[in-house]
């Protein structure tokens, strides 16, 4: 028990004991210089979408040597949306939807201004009905060889509203670009307007679509919820800057 002439309990250790006090003042001189480290985020990387270029035919996109990512889908799958969601840009997927475009390939540069390091290719929406018959086969021509024949072609995202599933057209071009997929390109399905679902219906739809692509993922986006949109450019980036397995990098 604790009597009244006990000695005083010790002072307890404090930071500021732990530092030792400098006695001499410093003189303020100019800070050294730290060189700037820019973390850019997936995120931010996606934000620096631009418009490359648009060509109405194959042999007039320019050959490039950076990776190209490929967005394919029937049209009012969502495709716009969800590219305009990614890269925060309200109106750059809906150039391609401008009079005169609808039937083109428009690239879209990423990375920092000169030092474009990946290609977003938006390809028109397949299956709209008012487009001629005539029109409609020549752009699953032009699309199909685009797919098969894109020497810089890194990965595919195959955009479908889960609600209405797999169409014919998304069909065909699965097993168009098959062969490929089994080579190893990086392929995704998208299921579009997850908003739309209930929790059941989403993981029901979801493994449906990771079947139907074969080698390739599937997830679930919303860009009216924003779900999925942080994990999608997360794969993006992956797609274009891991390197591959064998210790390649192109
Ligand atoms: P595209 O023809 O494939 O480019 O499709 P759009 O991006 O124009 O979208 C077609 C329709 O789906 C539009 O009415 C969009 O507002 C709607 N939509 C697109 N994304 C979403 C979403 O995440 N949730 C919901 N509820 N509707 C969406």
């Amino acid at each position: 028990m604790a009597t009244e002439n006990s000695s005083p309990p010790a002072p307890k250790p404090s930071l500021s004991s732990a530092v030792k006090v400098r006695k001499t003042p410093v003189k303020a001189g100019p800070l050294p210089e730290v060189p700037e480290v820019k973390v850019i985020t997936p995120m931010g990387w996606m934000h620096t979408a631009r418009f490359l270029t648009t060509a109405a035919e194959l042999f007039h996109l320019p050959a490039l040597d950076v990776p190209e990512i490929a967005f394919v889908g029937r049209s009012n799958a969502g495709k716009s949306t969800c590219i305009n969601t990614l890269t925060q840009q309200k109106q750059l997927a809906f150039a391609s939807k401008k009079p005169g475009r609808t039937q083109h390939i428009n690239l879209f540069s990423l990375g920092k201004q000169g030092v474009t390091d990946a290609v977003l290719a938006d390809l028109p929406g397949y299956g709209y009905a008012a487009v001629p018959k005539q029109d409609k086969l020549r752009w699953q021509k032009v699309m199909a060889n685009y797919l098969v024949t894109r020497e810089n072609l890194k990965g595919i995202v195959l955009l479908c509203d889960p609600r209405l599933g797999m169409t014919e057209l998304d069909e065909v071009l699965l097993e168009v670009i098959r062969p490929r997929v089994e080579e190893g390109l990086n392929f995704l399905v998208l299921l579009t307007k997850s908003d739309k679902l209930t929790r059941s219906e989403g993981a029901k739809a979801l493994s449906i679509a990771k079947l139907q692509a074969g080698g390739g993922q599937a997830k679930l986006f919303s860009a009216l919820k924003k779900q999925g949109v942080e994990d999608l450019a997360q794969l993006m980036w992956d797609w274009t800057h891991v390197p591959e397995p064998d210790g390649t990098h192109d």
